[in-house]
């Protein structure tokens, strides 16, 4: 058992993964990457391994985006159109 988990309010975001070997930006949702565990990549033809520590930090990474959107919703920039 394990207690991490990769965020649900990530699968409707765009995640950027960079190839490790030739740093490729492979740009897809969140809810794809949660079920890959591997594709080709466009900029070198390999195949990427995508395992679960990989997706954990490539999750980590895009958390920010959250706070941003959230920040869509704040308070004090809300200004009734009168
Ligand atoms: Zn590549």
């Amino acid at each position: 058992m394990t207690k991490m988990t990769l965020s649900e309010s990530l699968i409707a975001v765009d995640l950027t993964y960079q190839c490790p070997a030739c740093q490729f930006p492979l740009v897809k949702r969140g809810s794809w990457f949660r079920v890959v565990s591997k594709y080709r990549c466009e900029g070198c033809g390999r195949m990427i391994r995508i395992g679960y520590p990989e997706k954990l930090k490539l999750f980590e990474k895009h958390t920010h985006l959250l706070g941003a959107f959230t920040g869509l919703a704040c308070p004090n920039e809300h200004k009734p159109a009168s």
